[in-house]
């Protein structure tokens, strides 16, 4: 579909549409295709879906190729991992031009970083009893995926080592446990200036789970904003209706526009497809944006 101009489909529908632009799959720590998450959201009443895959872009053709086929609205993404004062942040890149020089060479340092961090991990949850952790982790993936604490999580629930996820990552992989391996990402400029390098919108993801305080979020999206990020999540799962009108407030006072995303990774958590994830009065939709472009 033709998407030009800043116009958005919510002027050519008569009721919002339902976006959808944080979610996962097997080229990361998804646990469905690019395909059947695209049918997934479907399903589920999601009408534009954005693929934001872990470091990667590599599911973003499939899932483009299976959007034109169901005729659901695909958006190019990406998640990509940075430090900030010590801090894990996810910036998501929406509208990428997956094919960017500076975006593939990134997604290639990337990629070597999280195989070198992965084999440690598994290393060290050999250790723990887990025989051949690493391979049988990537085996659960698709082939290349971009391996992350996700995934180890999701290995360590199917071996029984726990009786949640959640459980299995505050005990083995969180910070300070045995299989704990901290990560070596770029700077939040790096990561932000590749974005832009790529032609895509840098949004800040999630701002309210990096267990920073108030003034801490503050800095954040003040730094975020001065490197040249352009929009912040506001609306995601798991999350009271004041806490999005707070962040579209600190979106507002710091010009970014407002995204909205439940990052799907499978239907054993509560960030889960098709919830209601409007964007609260006052905020401007990141589809608002020249820069957002539908692939299909
Ligand atoms: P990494 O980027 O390798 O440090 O892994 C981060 C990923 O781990 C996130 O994207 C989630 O998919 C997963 N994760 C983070 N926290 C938890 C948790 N408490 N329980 C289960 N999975 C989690
Ligand atoms: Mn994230
Ligand atoms: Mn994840
Ligand atoms: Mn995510």
């Amino acid at each position: 579909m033709d998407n030009d101009g800043n116009s958005g489909l919510d002027d050519v529908h008569l009721w919002p549409m339902r976006y959808d632009l944080h979610s996962h799959s097997k080229a990361s720590d998804g646990h469905y295709t690019p395909e059947e998450l695209v049918a997934l959201a479907q399903k589920k009443g999601v009408e534009v879906l954005a693929l934001t895959d872990h470091d990667t872009s590599a599911g973003v053709s499939q899932a483009v190729a299976a959007g034109r086929k169901l005729r659901m609205h695909v958006v190019s993404g990406i998640e990509l991992s940075c430090l900030w004062h010590g801090n894990q942040i996810h910036i998501v890149g929406l509208s990428i031009n997956c094919g960017a020089p500076e975006l593939q060479a990134l997604e290639k340092s990337q990629a070597e970083k999280r195989d070198a961090r992965a084999r440690e991990i598994g290393m060290r949850l050999e250790k723990h009893g887990f025989k051949d952790a690493y391979e049988n982790t990537k085996a659960m993936a698709a082939p290349g995926a971009s391996i992350t604490r996700g995934n180890y999580s999701s290995y360590l629930f199917k071996v029984g080592a726990g009786p949640t996820e959640e459980y299995c990552f505050s005990h083995y992989l969180d910070k300070g446990k045995p299989a704990y391996v901290a990560p070596v990402w770029p700077d939040l400029e790096t990561i932000v200036k590749t974005v832009l390098a790529a032609g895509g919108i840098p949004v800040l993801a999630h701002p309210s789970r990096y267990q920073l305080n108030n003034n801490w979020v503050l800095r954040l999206v003040r730094d975020f904003k001065n490197c040249g990020g352009e929009a912040m999540e506001v609306s995601s799962a798991m999350q009271s209706f004041s806490e999005r009108e707070l962040l579209t407030k600190i979106a507002n006072k710091h010009e970014l526009l407002c995204s909205c995303g439940s990052d799907f990774h499978h239907e054993k958590t509560n960030l889960d497809l098709g919830i209601d994830l409007s964007i609260p009065e006052g905020g401007t939709p990141v589809w608002k944006s020249p820069k957002f472009r539908l692939e299909c």
